[in-house]
């Protein structure tokens, strides 16, 4: 069982090589399963046992199941669709010493840039064309399938400091390599040439380095998971599997999927955007029901924020709190924080661990070191729009933020299992 879910996770991580991917891949999951996609600038039509999706900015995804009879609440899971990574600025080409071609980048998120070297890289996300027709914009998908640049590294002989601690420079050390002068002028007609469009028919593009490593299952007996984008894919994808699986009876059932986490969730489609907001208070409106409907509803209502965990490192053990140590698959991990950046508090803690300890799934507990002040995610961000119990969860893992991390192969069952209990 483990086994077929991780290579079914092996490859919705591997055709989502950006956020936009991500978003496009659950899409078709859902029209598989007969839900209708909305769209925020068109009239809805949605009625009671109906079944539906709606994205925003082509990266952030909310389905939703709305009950044949009355319901009382709200089951609300998110996850984001975004990961660290470099994202390619206009006019990209950087021509060097006359031989090289480069490609200029700044970072998108907070990542460790070491292992985005001497790897195999592309390039995927979307391109922007106005239909000659409708003269309308049209979103294409692009991913240039295949090892187009890499990051090479600086010889030791040319560092002797390097394996004393490096310090990166995104400007000057983390520009990746595209071609030699042949090159020139040919990285937009590659894009274009992917996305099967003219180069210039392109007004405007949202681009990113992907690491090109496949996923890979490894360890004694195969007990790990390793691949780019696991944060936070990997509940992303549990979110959507247990949606899917859930019953969905008694409860408006909530899959959502944002982007723009790794970047403080400040956009039009992130966390902290109207957007889940929105797409709550339009079901209402349509279903008959009150504003003081949604808000009696509100108040009986849980969210589950799935976003991944630090696992204790085998070789830094002391980075762990003394008295909270999740371990790849160990199950899930619930995360705590005084300062709610995690909002995890008892209440959704208790709700959550009856609901799990019923259903036999393991969890485990996250508390930053005292003297560490840790990431954040979007649970407390979302709460300033649409506030509820919310208990920030999240599947342990390596290497956050790498572009390629590693988790556990029991731990996204326990995830898709915990989602299905909650949607039931
Ligand atoms: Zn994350």
């Amino acid at each position: 069982m483990d086994h077929t879910i991780s290579k079914k996770l092996s490859r919705f991580l591997e055709q989502s090589p950006s956020c936009f991917h991500a978003a496009e891949n659950m899409k078709h999951s859902l029209l598989e399963k007969d839900f209708e996609q909305l769209h925020e600038n068109q009239k809805w039509q949605i009625t009671a046992g109906g079944r539906y999706f709606v994205t925003r900015s082509d990266s952030s995804l909310i389905a939703f199941t709305i009950p044949e009879h009355a319901f009382s609440g709200m089951r609300i899971m998110a996850s984001h669709s975004d990961s660290p990574t470099f994202k390619i600025k206009e006019n990209p080409e950087l021509e060097t010493d006359g031989h090289y071609i480069r490609l200029n980048v700044e970072r998108y998120g907070g990542m460790l840039c070491a292992p985005w070297f001497d790897r195999p890289l592309s390039v995927a996300g979307r391109v922007i064309v106005k239909a000659p027709s409708s003269g309308t914009f049209v979103t294409k998908l692009v991913n240039v399938d295949r090892d187009l640049v890499l990051i090479p590294n600086l010889a030791i002989h040319m560092n002797r400091e390097a394996n004393n601690g490096c310090k990166y420079n995104v400007q000057k050390d983390m520009l990746p390599l595209y071609g030699d002068l042949a090159a020139k002028d040919t990285f937009m007609k590659t894009v274009a040439d992917a996305a099967q469009v003219e180069e210039a028919d392109i007004l405007g593009h949202d681009l990113f380095l992907y690491n090109r490593e496949k996923a890979s299952i490894w360890g004694a007996s195969g007990e790990f998971i390793s691949c780019g984008r696991l944060d936070d894919l990997q509940c992303a994808f549990a979110s959507l599997e247990g949606f899917l699986a859930g019953d969905k009876k008694k409860y408006l059932a909530v899959h959502c999927v944002l982007d723009s986490e790794e970047v403080g969730s400040g956009t039009k489609q992130g966390a902290a955007s109207t957007f889940l907001y929105d797409t709550l208070t339009r079901i209402y409106d349509h279903l008959g029901l009150t504003r003081e409907d949604y808000l009696i509803h509100l108040a009986d209502s849980l969210m589950i924020s799935a976003d991944n965990a630090h696992a204790v490192h085998p070789n830094y053990t002391d980075k762990a709190d003394p008295s909270n140590r999740p371990y790849i698959n160990g199950g899930i991990v619930i995360k705590f924080n005084a300062s709610q950046k995690y909002c995890t508090d008892g209440v959704s803690a208790a709700m959550f661990r009856d609901m799990c300890r019923t259903a036999d799934i393991p969890l485990q507990t996250f508390v930053n070191r005292s003297d560490m002040a840790g990431g954040s995610t979007l649970g407390n961000i979302s709460n300033t729009q649409v506030a509820l119990n919310t208990v920030d969860i999240g599947l342990p893992q390596l290497a956050m933020h790498s572009p390629y991390e590693t988790a556990g192969v029991k731990d996204t069952g326990y995830l898709i299992r915990a989602a299905q209990e909650f949607f039931r």
